[in-house]
């Protein structure tokens, strides 16, 4: 059932899948619509993730039988005491600035967390530091601005984040060296089907996760939530957590480039918004693992779930660090379309999300049932 590219058609009736959010169920869409809005309002750049952690801590802890929080931030759940030890990875951080200095007239100097491109940073308004101060991330008037430098990016380095500070120890004060700075987009639902938000990667991987932990029971499984830090400097968390789980096989949840817009033309899409959850083949830490990568697509065509394969190679998931932790852990990444991925508001298909999880959830029930093994 995989969808040809420009198919933006129905994903059909999902219904059956006990309890979990699904297409055509348009309350369970509000449940998960309603997390996916607490955690992509949360902030946690990397290193910055506590927001994020008791938040999910909070909704997650009423569901699971252990639950805890490693020495590096990682939160780690645990469900059920199986023979089969599952780990389900979602990133909790995000990308944003950091503050790396300080400039005349109180102005903050700042340098990039995670990959930004910055064409999309100026201008825009950012919270900054543990007390989320307001600002904006400043640009020159139209009116002082030559042509030609109007068609260029400004650099990270020379940009210059305002909070209405008027010196520089007045800055310093409200927005100490290494403060965090995050875009200040908030959560909104487009149409029945469509949302924007900041952070969609990787809370949308936080929310599946969460709806996987908290409806549904694997009896033959030791599922192991891990909802990681620092992904996205460099796949941190993940190697630490899944050295700790010692799963037997991972799947990272993910939010994913999506560029299906005009002008772009396929595999540079990478994925379609709407046509189901992407399977990653290949990226810059990973060619996923065969046996993994096959059931899932097994599964989807049996219970036509809808899926699509990601038409990109380049990037990497935390599916790469868990691949290489101890003696090797069968691992794949699973991913919803995102569209505007790394900026300052991303759009997602809440229909995408929902087939995520019903995939996941077939996935886990067929290792649970011993239909499947590694
Ligand atoms: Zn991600």
């Amino acid at each position: 059932m995989v969808r040809d590219v420009g198919d933006l058609g129905d994903l059909g009736d999902l219904r059956d899948i006990g309890g979990l959010a699904v297409p055509g169920d348009p309350p369970a869409l509000d449940d998960l619509a309603a997390l996916l809005e607490e955690l992509s309002n949360a902030c946690g750049l990397p290193g910055d993730e506590r927001e994020v952690r008791d938040l999910l801590h909070r909704v997650l802890e009423p569901h699971v039988d252990e639950i805890r929080t490693d020495p590096i931030g990682n939160l780690l759940c645990r469900r059920g005491g199986g023979p089969v030890r599952v780990m389900l990875d979602a990133h909790m951080d995000e990308v944003g600035l950091m503050v790396a200095g300080y400039a005349d007239g109180g102005l903050l100097r700042v340098r990039e967390c995670g990959a930004i491109d910055p064409r999309v940073l100026a201008g825009r308004s950012v919270l900054v530091g543990r007390d989320r101060v307001p600002g904006v991330i400043g640009l020159r008037p139209v009116h002082f601005t030559d042509p030609a430098e109007r068609d260029r990016a400004t650099p990270v380095k020379d940009l210059l984040v305002d909070i209405g500070a008027r010196t520089g120890e007045e800055a310093a004060a409200a927005a100490p060296l290494g403060s965090p700075v995050y875009f200040s987009t908030r959560f909104e639902r487009l149409s029945d089907r469509v949302v924007k938000g900041k952070a969609l990667d990787d809370r949308i991987g936080c929310a599946a996760l969460a709806r996987l932990l908290t409806a549904a029971d694997y009896p033959g499984l030791t599922l192991y939530g891990a909802f990681t830090v620092q992904e996205e400097a460099g796949l941190r968390g993940a190697q630490v957590a899944a050295y700790n789980l010692d799963p037997h096989v991972a799947l990272a949840l993910e939010a994913t480039s999506c560029a299906d817009v005009p002008g772009v033309t396929p595999p540079d899409t990478a994925t379609h918004l709407g046509a189901g959850p992407a399977i990653t083949l290949m990226d810059g830490t990973i060619v996923t693992h065969q046996r993994v990568r096959d059931r899932l697509v097994a599964l989807a065509e049996e219970h036509g779930v809808p899926y699509q394969f990601r038409r990109l190679t380049t990037a990497g998931t935390d599916s790469g660090a868990i691949f290489l932790a101890r003696t090797g852990v069968p691992a794949c990444t699973v991913a919803a379309p995102c569209r505007y991925i790394h900026g300052p508001a991303a759009l997602a298909d809440l229909h995408d999300i929902a087939a995520l999880v019903r995939l996941v959830d077939l996935f886990l029930d067929s290792l649970d049932r011993g239909e499947f093994s590694l």
